[in-house]
């Protein structure tokens, strides 16, 4: 089996975001959604780990406990920025 290198601060503010969204009274269509998420991932330090295929989510799950305040105060700067500029039609 290879092994993979991934950047898990991707996958770690999108299941965050996933979870903020519904409390955050903001737009929830793809345009929205992707760009709290680049706003925020440009702003956090990439977080690369090598891991099997499979072996991913319980990296994810013990690192992100690490990275969880961070990463939740880059998610509430990103969506004030797009409720100000969004970019939906
Ligand atoms: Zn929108």
């Amino acid at each position: 089996m290879s092994a993979l290198v991934k950047n898990i601060m991707e996958k770690m503010v999108e299941d965050k975001l996933d979870q903020m969204l519904p409390q955050l009274n903001c737009c929830n269509c793809d345009r929205c959604r992707t760009d709290i998420l680049c706003y925020a991932l440009n702003r956090l330090k990439p977080k690369y780990v090598s891991t099997e295929q499979g072996e991913l989510l319980s990296r994810v799950d013990s690192i992100s406990i690490t990275y969880e305040a961070s990463i939740m105060t880059e998610i509430a700067n990103a969506v004030e920025i797009v409720k100000k500029n969004p970019h939906h039609r």
